[in-house]
């Protein structure tokens, strides 16, 4: 494909040029020669045609994996060294920052200025943060009774399989792999079906910047024989996936009932956002709307539950109808778009037909509800007030721009119906009031609560579920961690008794 990408003044020329499997270094044809198209959702056209990764090409980069792991420099080098290469690579992200950004937007749907200036920087700089890291793993001299020497290493996971969704393709794809290459793990990632163009990119600078071949390998392909073949392969050692809960379900189960690989898992959420009566109406407001359709609503962490207090409540409600009104929804790459389409077909029907579940239930449609246009799967931010927490539309991950609005009387009240949620992956408080801020943020059952904020990120700051929204952490040392296990090493210090 050719495309001219308007980059404000600049045209960028972009040309897709990665379509097949990256295994072992290699660009390869998957072994059936079987393809599926990656399409565009602005318009519902063919990108490109991506060579289809099957179980025997699962097989073929799990063993490349393993060599790697076995027997390659990868997990035997020097922390610094290894550091080198991720340092490299970052820069190379960077420097292709235009075409990565224009990568995501045409597969996915984003905004391409916001991946060029925010979410691609943020991912080079994830690799930054655990190349910081590589060369200051180790162990630790143990306490042991004074007739022996004990200490533990910290050594790599092994082969490990990542499977990973649509929503922000860069994002997650360096989430993932940056701790385990730092940790010297090798690796077999499937980036979802519905975004393939830039984890092959990634793959592509990788080897430019001097990942051997083997450490990561890059398998396109659909989750129920790719994704399934990962899980629960015999000579995977853990899988990182992030996801569905539903789906997140089936991994565990076939790690289990394969080898018990080890599992981390980040799922679905449902996550409220509490706005109390001193709040600033107008700042909340904007919070509210931009937590519930940023990247179109198809983010777990997205504030889809808005708790209002009733003091501020019925003001509230009309700055945030005035400001969705005003609510830029357009092509991903008009620098005044603020929402882009919807990833796909699935996602664009599925969102439209929880909006009729949510009328039929009976809540008020108070803003939105419609697809925009009549090419691409673009829908309008929707907002639904009268929201009561048993409603599905309050209940169910919609991955969309759907709000349920909701009004509170006290705060014990607002924290027993924002835990109402079989899911725990974040929060939001608006308050000027510390004991609120303090009572509120560790009552919540959610592993990240934002104060005065929301969707603050960092490589430095740990991320991850509570309750059915997984386990396992992203970010941080923890995620490091993740991808080490610690061995005991025990000698005697004098001849040994035996
Ligand atoms: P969504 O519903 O948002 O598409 P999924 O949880 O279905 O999210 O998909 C996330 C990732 O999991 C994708 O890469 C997908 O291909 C993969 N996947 C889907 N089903 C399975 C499965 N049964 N086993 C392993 N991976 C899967």
């Amino acid at each position: 494909m050719s495309n001219d990408i308007s980059d404000g003044h600049v045209k960028i020329p972009t040309t897709v040029k990665f379509t097949k499997l990256f295994i072992n270094g290699q660009f390869v044809d998957s072994l059936s020669g079987s393809e599926f198209e990656t399409i565009d959702p602005r318009t519902g056209e063919v990108i490109a045609r991506i060579s289809e990764g099957r179980k025997e090409d699962i097989d073929a980069a799990v063993k490349a994996a393993r060599e790697a792991f076995d027997t390659g420099p990868w997990p035997r080098m020097a922390g610094a060294k290894r550091a080198k290469i991720m340092l490299k690579w970052a820069d190379l992200i960077d420097q292709n920052a235009s075409e990565l950004a224009a990568l995501d937007a045409i597969d996915a749907g984003k905004l391409y200025n916001r991946c060029k200036a925010q979410e691609i920087p943020a991912a080079a700089n994830m690799l930054r943060y655990y190349a910081g890291a590589a060369d200051k793993i180790h162990g630790e001299v143990l306490k042991a009774s004074g007739e022996f020497h004990a200490y533990t290493l910290m050594e790599p996971v092994g082969v490990v399989g990542h499977i990973i969704p649509w929503n922000f393709p860069s994002n997650m794809f360096l989430t993932k792999v940056s701790p385990a290459l730092a940790a010297g793990c090798t690796m077999v990632l499937k980036p979802a079906e519905q975004t393939p163009l830039s984890a092959l990119f990634y793959a592509h600078l990788a080897k430019q910047a001097g990942i051997p071949d083997g450490v990561l390998n890059v398998v396109p392909g659909f989750g129920p024989t790719a994704g399934a073949a990962i899980s629960s392969h015999m000579n995977v050692d853990k899988v990182s996936f992030t996801g569905s809960t539903e789906v997140g379900r089936e991994i565990m189960h076939a790690a289990a009932s394969s080898n018990l690989k080890q599992v981390s898992l980040e799922l679905g959420g449902k996550s409220p956002l509490l706005i109390f009566d001193d709040a600033d109406v107008d700042k909340a407001a904007s919070l509210a709307l931009l937590g519930t359709v940023y990247n179109k609503g198809e983010i777990c962490v997205a504030s889809s539950r808005v708790f209002v207090q009733e003091g501020i409540y019925d003001e509230f409600e009309k700055k945030l109808v005035e400001k969705a009104k005003a609510w830029v929804v357009g092509d991903p790459f008009d620098p005044k778009s603020q929402q882009g389409p919807q990833v796909d077909k699935k996602q664009f029907e599925k969102i439209l037909s929880y909006i009729e579940h949510g009328k039929k239930e009976g809540a008020t449609l108070l803003y939105g509800g419609k697809r925009l246009g009549d090419k691409g799967y673009y829908i309008e931010p929707t907002i639904f007030s009268d929201v009561k927490g048993d409603m599905l539309i309050a209940q169910d991950e919609i991955f969309g721009p759907v709000m349920s609005l909701m009004k509170f009387k006290t705060i014990e009240e607002a924290i027993m119906r924002a835990n109402n949620t079989k899911y725990g992956l974040a929060a939001g408080i608006v308050t000027k009031n510390l004991d609120i801020a303090n009572t509120v943020s560790r009552s919540i059952r959610a592993g990240i609560v934002w104060i005065n904020c929301y969707f603050i990120f960092g490589s430095d700051i740990p991320y991850g579920g509570y309750k059915q929204s997984g386990f396992g952490r992203e970010y941080g040392m923890q995620a490091l961690h993740q991808y080490l296990q610690q061995k005991s090493v025990v000698t005697p210090i004098y001849n040994s008794p035996w």
